[in-house]
């Protein structure tokens, strides 16, 4: 057997031999029956590489955490030191170092006002801890009756039970309803919905009437609102104006109610500006951040907040206003190291300035879909570029879900050397940073491709 086809051996037997023991995320397992599982041997830049040698390009960042590209040669020598000296250490009465700088760092780039860093481990935890923490201030600061959620239709928070209740994709939430507490839910800003010559500005403004409305009839009830800042990524990667935000900041603050903001999509520079909520000068309560905060490289998540919060909550042990919350790997050494290393990455590189160009490029090339006879919107948010399908162009009537028509451009791409992962009819990149000009054209060919197969019958 010569070495490529041992290499190809290596990459069915993999996948088999994962078939018969794994279980893999948001999946209907039967669908392998005949999509391919893909093993990866390696990762080098926004590419992908299988034991055949087959390269695929990473324009979804590997579910939306990759900055930098993988095997980033930086991040793996703070990894690598990091390992030398420690790998995890007790997070309580205990510290180390990376954890220490990255908050120090993190204070430092937030929003004003955020100065206390609470870690935990992957994003649906910190949206635990965001809920928690302010449904408890609530309770410390006497006032009881403030136990419900604010969140917006077709927001997307995770899928632990908290999380997920608070989320509103009912893909995801329609069957664990019986588990979920209830929560309140305002109409999304998403400008998709606009009347045709109506702004995004306007649009946003115009949802935001509901919000204004829920908060003033029930504010005594609620503890917080939740919102992604101006993506709804796992809600087809929908957008709003930064209006709303700016709004939605003034009427929590006026109400007495918290606002937390989910960047763990949006943060580290996928809106054009390191946080989402710079866009409309906001601070909010509790900050969540996760996916880019280690590079793509381990699972870390932290939750921002303020002094108000931290106050709330340091008292004398007996009065048991203490937050008893933890996860084991909180603040993992060397998933701090990884963080460090990116948040080094974005200053020495100044990638937020050199994001703008390619930001541009993307879009414009993405632009030309714009004519396609199936395709109703190609909108952006700095890195975030998506193109949106539908079964008629000019009432937007929405192909039926069973005939899963993104499945075909995932397939279609995959075939032409590029990881694209439709969200139902909406093709998106949002490609690590480090893409040139040639991969964008790349991957805008395929996603072209692959509508033009999806759309065909
Ligand atoms: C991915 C995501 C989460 C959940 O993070 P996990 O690490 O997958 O648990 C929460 N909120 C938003 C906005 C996300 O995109």
């Amino acid at each position: 057997m010569n070495a490529r086809n041992k290499t190809a051996a290596d990459s069915s037997t993999l996948a088999a031999r994962d078939l018969s023991v794994v279980w893999h995320p948001c999946t209907q397992m039967k669908d392998h029956e005949s999509l391919p599982m893909i093993a990866i041997r390696s990762g080098a830049g926004a590419w992908l590489e299988d034991f055949s040698g087959r390269r695929y390009l990473d324009a979804v960042s590997s579910w939306w955490v990759n900055l930098f590209g993988h095997a980033n040669p930086r991040i793996n020598a703070a990894l690598q030191e990091q390992l030398s000296k420690l790998e995890h250490v007790i997070f309580a009465g205990f510290t180390h170092e990376p954890a220490v700088r990255l908050s120090e760092q993190l204070i430092a780039l937030a929003p004003p006002g955020l100065s206390r860093c609470f870690f935990a481990d992957n994003g649906s935890a910190a949206v635990e801890v965001a809920l928690k923490m302010s449904f408890h201030y609530w309770q410390n600061r006497g006032w009881p009756k403030k136990t419900r959620f604010v969140t917006l239709a077709n927001s997307y928070h995770g899928e632990t039970l908290g999380a997920l209740a608070v989320g509103n994709v009912e893909l995801y939430k329609r069957l664990y309803k019986p588990l979920l507490m209830e929560v309140f839910t305002a109409p999304s800003p998403d400008c998709y919905n606009r009347e045709s010559g109506e702004s995004w500005e306007a649009y946003s403004l115009r949802q935001f009437e509901h919000m204004e409305r829920l908060l003033a009839e029930r504010s005594a009830e609620v503890a917080a609102v939740i919102v992604e800042p101006l993506v709804q990524c796992a809600g087809g990667m929908r957008m709003y104006h930064p209006v709303y935000l700016t709004r939605l900041r003034e009427a929590c603050t006026r109400y007495g109610v918290h606002l937390i903001a989910d960047e763990i999509a949006v943060g580290f520079g996928r809106t054009g500006t390191l946080f989402a909520c710079e866009h409309a000068g906001i601070s909010p309560d509790f900050l969540c951040l996760s996916k880019g905060l280690t590079g793509g490289y381990l699972p870390l998540s932290v939750v921002l907040t303020t002094d108000d919060t931290y106050a709330a909550f340091y008292d004398e042990y007996t009065n048991l206003k203490a937050f008893l919350h933890s996860h084991s790997y909180t603040g993992n050494p060397l998933a701090c190291a990884a963080a460090l290393a990116t948040l080094d990455i974005f200053s020495t590189d100044d990638t937020i300035q050199r994001n703008r160009p390619k930001a541009a490029y993307l879009a414009r090339c993405a632009k030309r879909l714009e004519s396609h006879p199936h395709v109703t919107e190609v909108r952006q948010c700095g890195m975030i570029v998506a193109v949106e399908f539908a079964k008629n162009k000019r009432t937007r009537e929405a192909y039926p879900w069973q005939e899963r028509r993104g499945q075909r451009i995932y397939l279609s791409s995959l075939a032409q050397g590029v990881l694209l992962r439709p969200i139902g009819d909406v093709v998106y990149f949002m490609p690590p940073y480090i893409v040139d000009e040639s991969e964008m054209d790349l991957m805008v060919q395929a996603a072209e491709a692959g509508i033009e197969k999806a759309t065909c019958d």
